[in-house]
């Protein structure tokens, strides 16, 4: 081990694990303590505000200015008592993460002093100074307003000495610049879609709410390691590292004894999320080695949105307090497995149905095929944009390696859902009508037991499995933000619901008739010949095989699925005609504002790229070429060492290794310079490129390619240069110290 790797390791070890503050409450009692929730606007706000609120966050209803100005005022008196003197607008730009800039509450008094103040105008509306966030040219450098306005449905928090408000991020012409505006505008459509569905069923509902609950997968480093690490600080990947003999073979880590320094900071990390009203469920250890996973209980998904996004940013500050870094890169070591964040997702009612879950009754189960199958429907139609939805220069890496979810979008229902879709579809109409003694007509649609559902046969190569009372998008990569891959899935599922609705309506000819509640309905007729329909056209969907393997590729473009795995390329797909129809009609996002968006999107995949081949070439010329050489110098220093000792020709009998590592290390050396050189001029030809899209492509191309044989050549040489002068922690250090 080279000296500074050895002193670096030598940390890590010694390191304990760090003593947590637990307060003396129960997780009930601090739950949501830093946060302004229903709770505190009873406490704060008076009844009438706070009706006015409830009316805003549940109904929709607007906002006014003096309502504004009451709230911001109670508010102003909750954070005070807490300590709080910064106040700042939170939102999701279209790069990773979250963007704030905090501004105090104090104002001139007028008499030469200071008050502090906070009125319904901050609270709601901001002008940041936002001319480098990116738009895709949409808001021109000169006209560099962009408004950030709050989301009065996602509560207000408190993180140290700031009050923080979720907002959305909009242009001077109201064009989205970020991540909420779209969702929220997505949720709405699928509201709408989904409740007009349910009124077949029952006319009480009034409101259809999208759930999500993600499940967050990371890496723990050792700070020490990951400092040692250019590419790790830089691009929060390995871009390079041979496998360690030992990784993640023996299946021993997944669900094992959580180490003790990693409990700590889980523990940390939990107490954190909990006052800050993310309900933290669940934590073990993944599949890789150092790999763990969180989850918390489902929510509404604009709120588990956010939640999931302070989450991110809450574990990276808490990682720091143990002497770890989170790596929250889909692919940060090559060869294990890399990470995700599966998103379970279903609709479900004000009255308090999950449309995802079956029922009791027949009808029930009608109503729970109708949303499984337009899910499917939705899905199947738009399976290109769902990947296009998930897709980035570091989900790349995780989509099609043999462990995560294939780059084809399907969906693995199991036995029990096939059984009761493949019933519907093969019984007549009148077939699925039975004549019982008693009752008179009854629907002929099988009990499904709400318990045993498929739990037991998941299908874990599945991108889009079907889950019990939910389904789960497992393709959305660890660092993403899960809006993006919600806004499309709730479109589309509104646009299949929109599409339904009109199809069967069009079949019931008097009004009145429709609603499903008996067999003689009207409805039902209609409602089962669409569903057959449906049931019939989004069959090429529907996969439970192993989604791995290459018949399976084959047998996807026969189904006309999109099994494209460039990722610029399937940028495309948001441009599609059938896209940017649905999108517009379901008012979730116009024309310009996905061409905007693209343009973002390759912008963004190119600079990634650019990042890492430009963090690869300075490693190899300056970290692992000087390393080389200077170990192939001592080679060659004992050759001639030998030659003075010995006889020429037993001399060369006796250096025979070395003389091949010399050569084998003069050839790999020489190798990666000639690459490196290349790499370096495919990148000037690609910068050259002037459209964002063909810079991107060409990107993908030219130069991520040579990243993989560059490495390669590195990796080989890490095998055989002596350890002791090896300078970057290697992977069997950074995976199993702790
Ligand atoms: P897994 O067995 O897939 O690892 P977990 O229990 O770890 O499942 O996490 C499942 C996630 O799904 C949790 O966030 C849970 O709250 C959420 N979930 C459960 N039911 C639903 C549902 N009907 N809709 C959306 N999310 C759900
Ligand atoms: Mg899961």
């Amino acid at each position: 081990m080279s000296d500074l790797r050895f002193q670096m390791v030598d940390r890590a070890f010694r390191k304990r694990p760090v003593e947590v503050a637990v307060p003396e409450e129960r997780p009930s009692e601090y739950f949501a303590k830093k946060v302004f929730n229903r709770e505190k606007m009873a406490r704060y706000l008076s009844p009438e505000v706070y009706e006015k609120m409830v009316d805003v966050t549940d109904n929709g209803a607007r906002l006014d200015r003096a309502v504004a100005d009451a709230v911001a005022d109670g508010m102003l008196r909750w954070a005070r008592e807490n300590g709080v003197t910064h106040y700042t607008h939170w939102f999701q730009p279209l790069t990773e993460g979250t963007a704030e800039k905090h501004d105090a509450f104090i104002e001139h008094d007028g008499k030469g002093g200071l008050i502090e103040d906070f009125s319904g105008k901050m609270l709601a509306q901001q002008e940041p100074d936002a001319s480098s966030f990116p738009s895709g040219g949409i808001r021109s450098t000169f006209e560099a307003r962009g408004y950030s306005a709050w989301d009065p449905t996602s509560p207000v928090f408190i993180i140290d000495d700031t009050l923080v408000i979720p907002t959305i991020f909009i242009s001077y012409s109201g064009e989205s610049l970020d991540y909420k505006a779209p969702l929220l505008r997505s949720l709405k459509a699928v509201d709408k879609a989904a409740t007009a569905v349910c009124h077949y069923f029952d006319p009480q509902v009034r409101k259809v709410t999208s759930n999500l609950g993600w499940e967050q997968e990371y890496f723990l480093v050792d700070e020490s390691l990951f400092c040692a690490r250019p590419d790790l600080l830089l691009t929060g990947r390995t871009l390079m590292g041979h496998d360690s003999a030992k990784n993640q073979q023996m299946d021993d880590h997944y669900f094992g004894a959580i180490p003790e320094r990693v409990a700590a900071f889980m523990k940390d990390l939990e107490i954190r999320a909990l006052e800050l009203g993310i309900p933290c469920k669940t934590r073990h250890n993944e599949v890789a080695p150092n790999q763990f996973e969180m989850a918390p209980i489902f929510e509404d998904t604009n709120l588990a949105v956010d939640h999931n996004m302070l989450l991110m940013s809450l574990m990276k500050r808490v990682a720091r307090r143990h002497g770890f870094r989170v790596l929250l890169h889909e692919k940060p070591f090559a060869g294990i497995n890399g990470s995700g964040k599966h998103n379970n997702w279903s609709l479900s009612t004000d009255t308090g149905v999950l449309l995802h879950a079956p029922g009791k009754t027949p009808v029930q189960n009608l109503r729970f095929a109708v949303f499984v199958v337009e899910t499917l429907v939705a899905v199947w139609k738009h399976n290109g944009l769902l990947k296009a939805s998930i897709m980035s220069a570091n989900n790349a890496h995780r989509l099609g390696a043999n462990e995560a979810p294939p780059a084809i979008i399907s969906s693995f229902l199991g036995s029990q859902l096939t059984e009761l879709l493949d019933h519907i579809e093969a019984s007549d109409r009148e077939d699925l009508f039975r004549l019982d003694g008693k009752q008179g007509l009854t629907l002929d649609i099988p009990q499904i037991p709400e318990l045993l559902i498929d739990n037991t046969d998941r299908n874990r190569t599945s991108p889009f499995a079907f889950t019990g009372n939910r389904f789960e998008f497992r393709a959305v990569g660890s660092e993403a933000n899960c809006a993006s891959a919600m806004i499309t899935l709730n479109t589309a599922v509104a646009e299949a619901l929109t599409d339904f609705k009109e199809r069967v309506d069009a079949r019931i000819p008097v009004v009145s008739d429709k609603l499903a509640d008996t067999a003689h309905s009207a409805a039902f007729h209609a409602i089962i010949d669409v569903l057959r329909e449906d049931i019939r056209a989004c069959k090429p969907i529907r996969f439970d095989g192993n989604g791995y393997s290459d018949a399976w590729k084959e047998e996807a473009a026969r189904r006309g699925l999109d099994t494209e795995t460039s990722c610029p390329v399937i940028f495309d797909r948001y441009l599609d005609p059938e896209s940017i129809r649905m999108f517009e009609s379901m008012g979730v996002m116009s024309r310009s504002e996905l061409q905007a968006r693209n343009e973002v999107k390759w912008d963004i995949y190119t600079k990634k790229i650019q990042i890492e081949a430009r963090v690869l070439g300075d490693l190899s010329m300056n970290h692992i070429i000087p390393v080389a050489t200077r170990y192939q110098s001592q080679l060659l220093s004992n050759v001639e060492k030998m030659r003075s000792v010995f006889p020429p020709e037993k001399a060369s009998a006796l250096s025979g290794r070395n003389l091949l590592l010399i050569e084998e290390i003069a050839e790999r050396t020489a190798e990666i310079e000639k690459q490196v050189e290349e790499l370096v001029e495919a990148r000037k030809v690609a910068n050259r490129i002037a459209e964002a899209r063909e810079r991107a492509v060409a990107y993908h191309d030219t130069v991520a390619p040579m990243l993989e044989s560059i490495r390669h050549q590195i990796d080989k040489l890490e095998l055989i240069v002596d350890d002791a002068c090896w300078p970057l922690p290697k992977y069997r250090e950074l995976l199993f110290l702790r």
